[in-house]
């Protein structure tokens, strides 16, 4: 190599992805929003290495987006992408860089647009606003050696935040002039191209107007078929369509073990639904739609009947899913105090995240993404706990087997955001606030924690944050309330109790006292193993609050409506 020659590291960044993500309607476009972001971003990266340059972070040589090759369930490429080179190569990718966005974007906006004529109402698409959107940026940094010290990637780090925030601000032109009725009904903000009919229940006038943006992700899985195929890729389309699909799980899975007369009928209740809907693409929505459920209620009563032994419906009526948001803990330290073996905590990182989607599929959930330790899916409440337990084992399972970074393998967790919400809850909200609670996990004392917001209703919501070691515990405590007899006002006795119970010092009489609560004055004699074992399990949540927002939630979970 000629020693004259000088090293370069190379940042690359895209936005803006919250807002793309965060305009979502159905599951399918939260999907495809980010499966969108990531591809281009994989599509950087490739570019990049073809023309010389060597990938830094994240790992990808076990990506099968950017190597299309193996299963691709979601998006799994960052919005940022750090990649090493010389002098040699320096205009080749500068060039590249140049233009690829704009290529990329062409190619997936034809497909999709051949997609949207068949499917409703479709304009054309106006690739200015297209190359306006997308804001995609980089920097170049001199390093010393051909790979970076931790000070100077830090160095290349700040100066990407600094460009990162000196985007300029897109000039909103003439929407002002665009007709509310014109207006894309994802963003709110762009003109629409694309319309189609929609059941009464959306709440949106009859019709859904989609812009050239938006448009983008409702059609992503159907373009990206055709992107990938001629590759060694296997494609992953998304399971669900909806929030109701999700909300509906627990019960396809029961029909799913159900006997032929009980499948048969609910085939023919859906048929007749899907010749009744506009939509016609969730089971979940016939399911759960005021005009629609009357259908199903003779068949709800038989399906209680005959599996109330074997299988808990306490969701039959009561849709509900959530969405999470998950991260590793203390990265950034982890990554300082391993940089000599960063690419087998980026490698072991890469190999965790394509083994999410199993687990999470396994839990009837749809991935969303899974870039390193950055997660988010949807799921329904019911196996949402298990879920997040079953990730945290693997991810920090996948650092214990390795020598290298076994002796510091606790401090590789994960923390997780949690909106448990109705079905019929605006998913952009949901997104939003599993972001927030995500940034409430992480603040919980020794993080590997989650933080759920559960949204009941309009005006009942209650915050709760605990530690992943008591996920566990959080699952018993569900069942010992499905069998114990435990008075509905028992959260409120503990309140009540409040001071009392802070006043007592010694964990025995504590405990005593938590049980005479708890047993009430349902005349349990005094030696009721199951409340004794509840006693036990709510004593592992630190204060009195932590302890009654376990209880409601353990109890939301049981049936409690
Ligand atoms: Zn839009």
């Amino acid at each position: 190599m000629n020693t004259d020659s000088k090293n370069y590291l190379l940042i690359c960044e895209i936005g803006p992805i919250y807002d793309f993500v965060r305009q979502s309607r159905k599951t399918v476009d939260f999907w495809g929003a980010s499966f969108l972001f990531s591809y281009v971003m994989s599509e950087v990266a490739r570019d990049i290495t073809n023309n010389g340059g060597t990938l830094f972070l994240p790992y990808l040589d076990n990506n099968p987006m950017y190597r299309r090759n193996g299963t691709i369930a979601c998006g799994s490429v960052p919005d940022q992408i750090y990649a090493t080179f010389t002098d040699s190569q320096r205009s080749a990718i500068e060039n590249g860089l140049k233009t690829i966005i704009e290529e990329i974007v062409k190619t997936i906006a034809l497909k999709v647009g051949k997609l949207a004529e068949q499917k409703g109402k479709a304009g054309v698409f106006d690739h200015g606003e297209l190359k306006d959107f997308f804001h995609f940026f980089y920097t170049i940094h001199e390093i010393k050696d051909a790979q970076p010290t931790f000070e100077e990637f830090l160095e290349a780090e700040r100066k990407i935040r600094i460009r990162s925030a000196l985007r300029p601000f897109r000039q909103i032109t003439g929407n002002n002039s665009i007709a509310k009725w014109e207006k894309c009904s994802l963003c709110g903000d762009r003109k629409r191209i694309y319309s189609k009919v929609v059941d009464k229940d959306a709440g949106l006038y009859n019709e859904e107007h989609i812009c050239s943006v938006c448009l983008l992700k409702r059609f992503l899985p159907e373009a990206v078929t055709f992107i990938f195929s001629g590759t060694k890729a296997e494609f992953k389309k998304p399971r669900y369509r909806s929030s109701s699909d999700i909300a509906f799980s627990p019960i396809k899975a029961c029909i799913d073990t159900a006997d032929d007369e009980m499948k048969q009928a609910y085939k023919a209740f859906i048929r007749e639904c899907e010749q009744i809907s506009e939509e016609k693409d969730s089971e979940g929505r016939f399911f759960y739609d005021p005009n629609l459920r009357k259908k199903f209620t003779a068949w709800k009563k038989s399906l209680t009947e005959k599996y109330q032994d074997k299988i808990k419906l306490p969701w039959l009526d009561r849709p509900f899913y959530s969405i999470i948001s998950m991260d590793g803990d203390n990265m950034g330290n982890n990554l300082k105090e391993n940089w000599e073996n960063r690419q087998d905590v980026s490698r072991i990182i890469s190999d965790f995240s394509n083994d999410v989607d199993d687990i999470v599929s396994k839990n009837h959930g749809q991935l969303i993404f899974a870039g390193g330790e950055d997660i988010s899916f949807v799921i329904h409440p019911e196996y949402l706990l298990g879920c997040i337990g079953e990730l945290n084992n693997l991810y920090n399972g996948y650092f214990l087997k390795n020598d290298l970074t076994k002796p510091m393998a606790e401090k590789f967790t994960l923390s997780a955001g949690v909106v448990v919400c109705y079905h019929k809850y605006p998913l952009s909200q949901a997104i939003l606030s599993a972001c927030g609670m995500l940034r409430k996990a992480k603040k919980f004392r020794g993080k590997n924690a989650t933080a759920i917001s559960l949204i009941k209703g309009h005006t009942e919501t209650f915050n709760f944050a605990f530690s992943n070691k008591l996920i566990g515990d959080l699952k018993r405590l569900k069942e010992l309330l499905l069998s114990a007899d435990i008075s509905r006002t028992t959260p409120y006795r503990i309140k009540e109790s409040e001071e009392v119970l802070k006043a007592i010092t010694d964990v025995r009489h504590k405990e005593n006292y938590l049980y005479t609560i708890i047993a009430g004055t349902r005349g349990v004699d005094k030696t009721n193993a199951e409340i004794m074992e509840i006693v036990g399990l709510l004593m592992k949540f630190e204060g009195i609050d932590a302890m009654i927002n376990a209880l409601l939630y353990a109890r939301f979970l049981a049936g409690d409506k």
